[in-house]
């Protein structure tokens, strides 16, 4: 038990994990500017060991209370969100990150970067081990938050090994689940909103560019398992199952079962080919897993958007 800071907490994964950390009996800072999170993804919490901070992290940031853990979540993470907020995304990436890392150094917390599997770029090895170093388009309209993250991790790594803060580094691939905003332009809700409605599902390029889903439950254990083991280097996260965009979108038809077509449009620039983690380390180093088939995290992703609660 203990006191967590969680920066972007407000957003998609960041409230998930509140509710992990509190039902764990944790207190619990959540930090959010809202810039693409809402107050809807936190308002079902009501306890007292909660608080929730509105700051934008590119500034200064004090907090009075002993942290024990930072969970470094803030940051736009939709290719729609960051091709609107080039900068901003760069900017939270660096200054938001040196805030983060910052606090954690004077509190003596420890500190969990919430990265990503973008920083393979568009891979040339596959799956993705934590050794591979990328093959990214810094000039691209993808750079700024594949660089910004890449920046991150470096920033991460100088900080443990110059100034000695206990910090971890999540490699986050695509995770999906409740709370995701139906126009973030992310695979799954964009498909479970077209097939919901009934309009047809598109697909970008003619599908066989493949992806791997986590669902969110199975995420947020693996990011608590992370921060509370004692690694520094880098760990994947994410689900193995790897698909293609056609057969993603043939299941969240059938699983809503929907009449909605596939419409095919053009693949967006940089856009990988293949995405799957090597989840070895993760395996060795934490004992985790992923244990929620896709079909029924998409039940469960479904279930929440008919029942209109604040999804659990
Ligand atoms: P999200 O957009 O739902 O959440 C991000 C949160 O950060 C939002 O609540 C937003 O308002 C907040 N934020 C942005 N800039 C901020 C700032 N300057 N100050 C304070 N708060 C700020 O996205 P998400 O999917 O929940 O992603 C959370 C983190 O996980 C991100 O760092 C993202 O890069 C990483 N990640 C997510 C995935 C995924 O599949 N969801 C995959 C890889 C990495």
């Amino acid at each position: 038990m203990g006191t967590a800071l969680v920066t972007g907490g407000a957003g998609f994964l960041g409230s998930h994990l509140c509710d992990y950390l509190l039902a764990q009996g944790d207190r619990v800072i959540c930090l959010d500017n809202l810039d693409t999170g809402n107050l809807q993804n936190i308002e079902h919490i009501r306890d007292d060991a909660f608080d929730f901070v509105n700051h934008d992290l590119t500034e200064p940031l004090f907090i009075e209370q002993p942290i024990d853990y930072v969970f470094h979540l803030a940051s736009p993470a939709s290719p729609i969100d960051y091709a609107r907020l080039p900068l901003h995304t760069l900017k939270v990436g660096s200054y938001g990150t040196h805030h983060a890392l910052g606090l954690a150094k004077f509190k003596r917390a420890r500190f969990l970067l919430a990265s990503t599997s973008e920083v393979y770029g568009d891979p040339q090895v596959h799956p993705q081990p934590e050794t591979y170093w990328g093959h990214v388009n810094s000039i691209g309209p993808r750079g700024v938050y594949d660089e910004a993250k890449r920046y991150a991790e470096a920033l991460t790594m100088a900080y443990h090994r110059q100034q000695g803060v206990n910090t971890c580094i999540a490699r986050i691939f695509n995770t999906y689940g409740p709370r995701m905003r139906p126009h973030d332009g992310r695979a799954i809700p964009t498909f479970v909103r077209q097939a919901r409605e009934g309009e047809p599902v598109t697909i970008f390029g003619d599908g066989s560019q493949t992806r791997s889903f986590c669902f969110v439950d199975d995420l947020v254990r693996g990011l608590h398992l992370l921060a509370t083991s004692g690694e520094h280097l880098p760990v994947n996260l994410g689900n193995p199952r790897e698909m293609t965009l056609l057969e993603l979108a043939e299941a969240v038809i059938r699983v809503s079962g929907s009449k909605s077509e596939l419409v095919f449009q053009a693949l967006p620039v940089d856009d990988p080919q293949v995405r799957q983690p090597d989840i070895t380390r993760a395996r060795q180093v934490l004992g985790w897993e992923p244990e929620v088939e896709l079909e029924e995290g998409l039940r469960r992703t479904m279930a929440s958007l008919e029942s209109g609660a604040p999804a659990r």
